[in-house]
């Protein structure tokens, strides 16, 4: 990648800006410096640095958040704050996307990225990438019949049959009980919609994982991390 592009793409500035910091001598590639624009280099092997600090380009960004209620799960909206609002990394550079959505009640992990490619294979119906939530759940108790149900295939209000799913009882109370859920797919509102199959409402709604990537529960709601190298290197 040409170097004057690869240090706007960073927020040096305009192509206009970042030729004035070359001009100034200030950029240097592996320790010699750099005055033209067009020389490339290889942001995985080439030392950069800018006025003696060195910058590091990746091509890719990889977050995940703990969604937080009332916000939407999209890159931009007219009425309601999205996921990519509450992001204060500067997204003109990457421009993150979320993979695959959460209802605006749900809170929970939600991955966010520009890769394209990765963000396809994690929503791709074929993969049945599991995805566990927990929920509370009421209208009654969570039976075992609910679990054989779910374990067979439900079928929804639009006479869609569910793929199997692993439901674990938490807590049964009279009032409301607590469970998870583990599904390979993601229809629209689908644990709302399993649960409304069996007569009852879900009224919490909290995703747990996605694939191998837990929740960290370090993150509040509405914070992010970038994953660790590990955590990406299990995504692929
Ligand atoms: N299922 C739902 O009903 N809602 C979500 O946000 C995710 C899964």
């Amino acid at each position: 990648m040409r170097i004057d592009k690869m240090l706007a793409n960073l927020g040096f500035g305009s192509r206009k800006e970042v030729k004035k910091i070359l001009k100034a001598g200030a950029v240097k590639v592996n320790g010699e410096t750099v005055t033209d624009g067009k020389i490339h280099v290889d942001h995985e092997k080439d030392e950069v640095t800018v006025h003696g600090e060195a910058v590091t380009y990746k091509e890719f960004i990889y977050l995940m958040m703990n969604k937080p209620a009332g916000v939407i799960s999209a890159t931009e909206d007219h009425y309601d704050e999205t996921v990519i609002d509450l992001l204060e990394i500067d997204d003109a550079v990457y421009k993150p996307f979320p993979v695959g959505r959460l209802d605006k009640d749900t809170v929970g992990l939600l991955l966010l990225t520009n890769d394209g490619q990765l963000g396809h294979q994690l929503l791709s119906p074929k993969k049945h990438v599991p995805k566990t939530y927990y929920a509370i759940v009421r209208g009654g108790e969570v039976t075992e019949k609910d679990q054989q149900l779910f374990a067979k295939g439900v079928e929804l209000d639009d006479g869609y049959v569910t793929k199997p799913a692993e439901l674990k009882i938490l807590r049964n109370g009279e009032i409301q009980s607590e469970i998870e859920l583990t599904i390979t797919e993601g229809k629209f509102h689908q644990v709302k919609r399993m649960f409304q199959a069996v007569g009852k409402k879900v009224v919490y709604l909290k995703r747990i994982s996605m694939g191998p990537i837990h929740l960290d529960e370090d993150l509040a709601e509405g914070e992010y991390r970038e994953l660790t190298d590990e955590e990406v290197e299990l995504l692929k």
